[in-house]
């Protein structure tokens, strides 16, 4: 398949996994937060394993012999996304938004909406920059990155409900934050010399995102069932990484 095919569709998949949350949120009256509860702790085993297992070592390789500079890289990304959601957001969390009171606070809202793009965009950034490296490597942060991108849409949308405004204004912050992964996505493809960089940036973002925005909202909740699917979240990218084996023979 075309690389530039490949970055699209993936983008637009990405995109899309945001758009069906928010309509999850503005179209059921019912919550559906137990489902996507598992579906954040299974993808938030599966970025911590993609991160961990598939993105270092590769960066490790591009660097080889710098790997401290890289590594500096990775946790200016980290940084950002706590600079962005809990710095300058006065309120943000993963999952349905229920504090009424904090969003009603004056840029609550829009805040929360403006940082969850900044990180959309570095999941567009991050996908992009593993395809551009090989199609595995893409293939895997793809899927790690798809498996938040409903429980995010979700979350953007209920912000806007949250914080009194319609249903209009919850479609319109999912919408932005699916361009925004979409922009990042361009933006690699444009510069594609960057990629060194922004491997290990957004390998930041995406360790930000696992580690102290999902796994947070699992604990936050509790129970052992939820716990134990961020290890199944490491299992199925095992499998997925052992059947992409097979599949590319590497
Ligand atoms: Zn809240
Ligand atoms: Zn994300």
């Amino acid at each position: 398949m075309d690389p530039f095919i490949q970055l699209v569709s993936f983008g637009l998949l990405a995109a899309g996994g945001n758009l069906l949350g928010g309509f999850l949120i503005t179209k059921s009256q019912e919550t559906r937060q137990t489902k996507l509860r598992y579906l954040i702790a299974v993808g938030a085993g599966f970025m911590l394993a993609a991160v961990f297992l598939e993105v270092i070592p590769e960066v490790a390789r591009q660097w080889d012999g710098q790997l401290g500079v890289a590594m500096s890289w990775l946790l200016a990304g980290y940084l950002l996304i706590q600079l962005a959601e809990h710095t300058v957001a006065p309120h943000f969390h993963f999952g349905e938004e229920i504090h009424t009171e904090e969003m009603l606070r004056r840029g609550a809202a829009t805040t929360a909406v403006i940082a969850l793009s900044v990180h959309t965009f570095f999941d567009g950034v991050a996908i992009a920059s593993g395809l551009l490296t090989s199609f595995r490597l893409g293939f895997l942060i793809f899927i790690a990155i798809l498996l938040h991108k409903v429980p995010e849409g979700f979350t953007v949308a209920s912000i806007m409900l949250s914080s009194g405004r319609g249903t209009r204004a919850a479609w319109h912050a999912t919408l932005l934050i699916a361009a925004a992964t979409f922009a990042g996505i361009l933006s690699v493809t444009l510069v594609k010399p960057a990629v060194i960089y922004t491997l290990p940036f957004s390998a930041g973002v995406t360790l930000y995102v696992a580690a102290s925005d999902l796994i947070p909202e699992v604990n936050h909740s509790g129970g052992t069932r939820t716990s134990l699917l961020i290890f199944a979240g490491v299992a199925l990218f095992y499998l997925t990484h052992l059947i992409l084996h097979e599949a590319l023979g590497e």
